[in-house]
């Protein structure tokens, strides 16, 4: 069976982008067939993989559209992952979904296409709560949200929670919302940790372990075509590694889901 994992948060700048690409990369490490899907029509997943979206034909938005299959549209990237890429086109597709019936089950229908090709397929969502993200919600098993360990990180939280709660009621109802990701973790100072602890506080939502410290090897991995995880040994892959077998295990029903409870203390 194929586990489809959304990565959501409506906020910009939280690491969602680079939570899929190197989540998806550590998995296709740990021997999983991996598929990530681009659905931002910025393209940043799809460009920080090593392809242009402004050179490509068809993308994602053709896929929605059922203009064409998600096989015909899957790219290959370095480190063994396949890409269902965006294209700028995208940005329209939330028009034209919106005449359809049933458009937020566009991406899971397409990816039902797909059956049996991938063991996890990686979902990046766009920085809103539109119907884009809304079909990524649609086509998953869990959710992820990635959490930017800052003062005001919290604001939008509530939101997110609100639109999964609706998911759940009325397209979703086995969706499973695996937690808040702490991403560009500062583990020197306790602002990072306090922050983390309000958050869990107030939206009573697990932790997932372990934070993703921050570090400059991410920018610098962008820009190359390639993850983290493809350079010298780092903290920020090392993270997105332990990241992968938590999640494998809990998938695979061998362990539970490791969370920072200390924080919530
Ligand atoms: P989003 O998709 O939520 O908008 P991105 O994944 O594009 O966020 O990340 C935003 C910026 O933060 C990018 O420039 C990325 O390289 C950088 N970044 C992401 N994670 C880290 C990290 N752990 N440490 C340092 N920089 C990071
Ligand atoms: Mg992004």
């Amino acid at each position: 069976m194929t586990t489809v994992l959304a990565v959501a948060n409506q906020k910009g700048g939280v690491a969602k982008t680079t939570t899929v690409a190197s989540l998806g990369a550590a998995l296709s490490a740990l021997g999983r067939r991996v598929l990530v899907v681009d659905l931002d029509p910025q393209g940043c997943l799809t460009f920080s993989l090593g392809h242009n979206p402004d050179r490509l034909e068809r993308s994602v938005h053709e896929v929605l559209l059922g203009e064409a299959e998600a096989k015909d549209v899957l790219l290959d990237t370095e480190e063994g992952m396949s890409l269902l890429p965006a294209t700028i086109d995208l940005a329209g597709a939330e028009a034209m979904l919106l005449m359809k019936p049933g458009r937020e089950y566009a991406l899971k229908r397409a990816l039902a296409t797909l059956e049996g090709a991938f063991d996890v397929i990686v979902v990046d969502c766009p920085p809103s709560l539109g119907v884009l993200t809304l079909n990524g919600l649609t086509a998953a098993h869990s959710v992820l949200v990635p959490l930017q360990c800052e003062t005001l990180a919290h604001r939008g939280v509530g939101q997110l929670l609100r639109t999964v709660r609706e998911v759940k009621q009325i397209t979703n109802p086995d969706l499973d919302l695996l937690g808040a990701l702490p991403t560009l973790y500062d583990s020197r100072t306790t602002h990072s940790r306090d922050v983390l602890a309000d958050v869990s506080d107030r939206y009573d939502l697990p932790v997932l372990s372990p934070p993703i410290p921050r570090t400059v090897r991410f920018a610098e991995a962008s820009a190359s075509g390639a993850t983290v995880l493809a350079g010298r040994r780092n903290k920020g892959a090392e993270a997105y590694r332990e990241l992968a077998r938590n999640l494998v295990g809990y998938w695979s029903g061998e362990s539970e889901l490791e969370v920072l409870d200390q924080l919530i203390t």
